[in-house]
């Protein structure tokens, strides 16, 4: 398929003609970014078993570009939290998501990461949302393959309709100091 028919199915609004194509800065970004996303799998139990059936042949996180998995926060640009989220463990999850780079897109995968699950105890967080802002949740205990998918089919839309002034405006900034982060 010849590159501009491939950009063209991708619905990047543009003007073409005869040998080119303009397009907004933004929407060209956003595009790029979001068939080119680097996760980050933070998985800590039986979700992050479903996780490894997703990178695998049957289903093949590959076809969305994102087989590239990162084990360095700073080469991510997606935290994946899957798993049981103990109350100890809140600060070096909150210390991963400090320590990537913007943009950064967070999904929560299954009940656990979600909500604390069937976990209603002292020790479990009851949600990552407490201490890290999540862009998409993902239902289940555990998930399916095809929900995990389905929540990464999610981030990609938000990527690719996020201005990429976003990370400046206020309302971004007013996040994050919700969360007290820097
Ligand atoms: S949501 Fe269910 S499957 Fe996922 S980590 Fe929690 S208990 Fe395990």
């Amino acid at each position: 398929m010849h590159q501009l028919d491939k950009i063209k199915t991708q619905n990047l609004e543009s003007h073409q003609g005869e040998g080119f194509m303009v397009a907004k800065l933004s929407d060209a970004i956003g595009l790029a970014r979001s068939n080119s996303i680097w996760p980050l799998p933070f998985a800590t139990s039986c979700c992050g078993i479903e996780f490894m059936s997703t990178m695998g042949p049957n289903y093949d996180l590959a076809r969305f570009g994102s087989e590239r998995l990162s084990f360095s926060p700073r080469q991510a640009d997606l935290l994946m939290v899957m798993g049981t989220i103990a109350k100890k463990m809140g600060p070096i999850l909150r210390k991963v998501y400090e320590q990537m780079a913007e943009p950064r897109w967070v999904i929560a995968v299954g009940a656990c990461a979600s909500s604390g699950g069937i976990f209603d105890t002292y020790s479990v967080l009851q949600g990552i949302d407490r201490i890290i802002p999540v862009d998409v949740y993902v239902p289940g205990c555990p998930p399916r393959p095809e929900q995990i998918i389905d929540g990464v089919i999610k981030i990609q839309e938000l990527i690719k309709n996020e201005s990429i002034r976003r990370r400046d405006m206020p309302e971004y900034k007013h996040l994050l100091e919700a969360y007290n982060i820097d």
